[in-house]
This record gives C-alpha cells, structure tokens and sequence, in this order.
C-alpha cells in the first residue's frame, strides 16, 4: 500500500497492536482482511494473524478501502490524532473544518477555496496524509457523529440525522446500509445488549 506520512510503519503498528498499546489509540487502524472489519489498536477481541492485517492512517482509509467498523471497539470513540493533528497544516485546518461541517452543505471546490489551494492541490493532499478524499472523510465523520449519538442518547432517528449533518433520514439509513450493512436502530439496540460493551 502506499505511504502515508502520518502513520507509523507497519512494524511499529504492529508491535503496538499486539500489546494493545493506549498511547497508539487513533494513530492507526487495524484492518484484518479475513473478516472485512477494522479496529482501533486496543480491541478487546481476539488478535488477528499479522499477515491477515493492513493498517490505515485514519478510519475514513479503512472506509474508503472498503472495511467496516468494529462493533467492539468501537472506531469512532477513538481520539482523532493522526501525527499532523494540532499542527497548523493545511491538511489539519481542512480535517478541522471537515469536521465542523464544511462537506455537509458546502462542496469541496469551496472548502479549497477557504484554504487558498486548488481542489486537486487538496485532493492530493488528503490521499498522502489521511489515505481517503475529503469527501470520504466528511462521511466517515458523519457516520461517527450519528453513530456516537445513537450510543449516547435517546433522541429519534430523525433528530440523529439532521444533528450529524446528513440532511435527510433517507441519507441517514443509506450511509449506515452501506457501512454497516445494517440500519441505524438496529445498531442502538445491539450496542444496549449485555456483553456487546466496548470496554473490555
Ligand atoms: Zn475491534
């Protein structure tokens, strides 16, 4: 795979995978090819075979490689802080406004333009530094967001959907469809059954 200048080797993730090392938590994912899932480093579960696993600088590349997330560990409660976090680098001030919601509304055209960079300087940015477009990582973001308040609250569907930026319920359900391969409420309730908890 290529090499992302945020991550650490593969060694060095591997390594702290197996000690399921706190300090690497949100650094990488895990993603183990057998079972089309990925992982934040300090997964309860049991450990994959290393030549099973890729790692991914950020949980938007495992997405956008095509990886779901771990139901155990839960990937969107992990600290975001990928090496260029806290810098003031453009790619850190895109993923900040990213973040704030500037891909839920507003196309990428602008955010680049709010940069002072192209959008092909950004795009290519994004693919060295956080190994998925823009776009991927608004959603991936999203989704995080819904699924953090799915967890957390008792607020309806719809109420999740429009809080996390989707817009529509309908987009709600088609991004968790296609992540999950399940729909939002479902995942509510399977995360309230006894022996799902994240912590191990
Ligand atoms: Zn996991």
């Amino acid at each position: 795979m290529r090499y992302h200048q945020a991550m650490p080797s593969f060694d060095v993730c591997n390594a702290a995978r197996l000690r399921r090392d706190p300090r690497y938590d949100g650094r990488f994912f895990t993603a183990v090819r057998t079972t089309g899932i990925y992982c934040r480093p300090v997964c309860p579960a049991k450990q994959p075979l290393t030549r099973n696993v890729v790692y991914y600088p950020t949980a938007a590349a495992a997405e956008a490689a095509g990886f779901r997330p771990c139901l155990r560990c839960r990937p969107e409660t992990a600290p975001f802080c990928p090496a260029w976090n806290g810098t003031r680098s453009t790619v850190a001030r895109a993923v900040k406004l990213i973040n704030e919601g500037a891909l839920d509304e507003d196309s990428v055209v602008s955010l680049a333009l709010r940069l002072g960079i192209s959008s092909r300087h950004l795009a290519r940015l994004f693919e060295r530094h956080v190994g998925a477009t823009p776009q991927q990582l608004a959603k991936t973001l999203r989704v995080q967001r819904a699924k953090r308040l799915l967890d957390a609250s008792d607020h309806t569907m719809t109420e999740i959907a429009f809080q996390a930026g989707f817009g529509s319920l309908r987009r709600f359900n088609a991004a968790f469809a296609e992540l999950y391969g399940r729909s939002p409420s479902s995942l509510r309730n399977t995360q309230k059954k006894p022996g799902l908890r994240s912590s191990p």
